[in-house]
């Protein structure tokens, strides 16, 4: 380090200091005030506070197995574990779906809740980084060439002043390496809030919402994209933005959230797995 990038760094971390003392800063999650140490404007309380599904998970849509109900068999190709329902879900182009936390326990939902209805944008850094750790199949890995935000309708861009799952994949595209295309994908209406669907209504609600981009076109054939988005419960919303993708020639999806609701059934996240 040379002398002056050394007096400068100094200067700054007086800076900070100073900055820390004179003007207190809060957690955008908790209010509570923000530790010297604290990156961001989330406390590691609230971090540390976030909560994971517990495994074994499955290893293409990443939720908790389910255990089979009665005493466990041990038996060629049987683990003790049922078939994923959750894949179920999933149309065939989708290869592996992943999520940084749980939603309806610790502090997953606030956070979210902090960015998208707080307009605390400066949380989506610390969203993307903990996004971005999340292990993906070694192929998917290999084959994902760029990120893509589940866009929003224009309306609710302009009222919100940004859209959240653009903000994260610019998060994750800095930690991994690869571009961002939000011109491929076209929100075609807006759709009313998801919150207070059924599974079966959420699905019709944003059935043909999306459209891909005929600009974008040429590039997306034949390749490995990543959708990201804020949330998902019923991957409703990130299926309609893949048929959308599939119908313009894209060979294969991942999918990449911050968060994830539970479903019916789930483990809670206490208790341990069998062995
Ligand atoms: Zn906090
Ligand atoms: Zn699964």
């Amino acid at each position: 380090m040379s002398e002056r990038t050394e007096t400068r760094s100094r200067w700054r971390t007086l800076a900070r200091g100073l900055a820390d003392v004179l003007l207190p800063r809060a957690c955008a999650v908790c209010q509570g005030l923000l530790a010297s140490g604290d990156r961001g404007i989330v406390c590691g309380t609230c971090w540390s506070r976030c909560e994971a599904f517990p495994e074994p998970s499955c290893r293409r849509c990443g939720h908790p197995r389910q255990p089979l109900p009665g005493p466990r068999v041990e038996e060629p190709g049987q683990d003790g574990f049922a078939s994923c329902r959750w894949c179920r879900r999933l149309p065939p182009i989708v290869r592996a779906v992943r999520s940084a936390v749980r939603l309806d326990a610790g502090s997953g939902g606030a956070i979210v809740h902090a960015l998208k209805y707080s307009g605390w944008t400066g949380v989506a850094d610390g969203m993307g980084e903990r996004m971005a750790r999340l292990v993906f199949p070694v192929d998917v890995v290999a084959e994902r060439v760029a990120l893509v935000p589940v866009p929003l309708a224009h309306t609710r861009e302009r009222e919100r002043g940004f859209n959240q799952s653009q903000l994260l994949a610019e998060a994750v595209s800095r930690l991994w390496g690869l571009p961002v295309w939000s011109d491929v994908l076209v929100r075609q209406r807006q759709t009313a809030t998801q919150t207070r669907l059924t599974p079966s209504e959420r699905t019709s609600n944003v059935s043909g919402a999306f459209g891909a981009d005929p600009r974008g076109a040429a590039r997306i054939r034949g390749t490995h994209l990543v959708l990201v988005d804020d949330v998902i419960t019923t991957a409703a919303t990130l299926n309609a933005a893949a048929a959308a993708l599939t119908d313009r020639g894209v060979r294969m999806l991942s999918y990449l959230t911050f968060g994830r609701a539970p479903d019916a059934g789930d483990r809670p996240s206490h208790v341990s797995d069998p062995d």
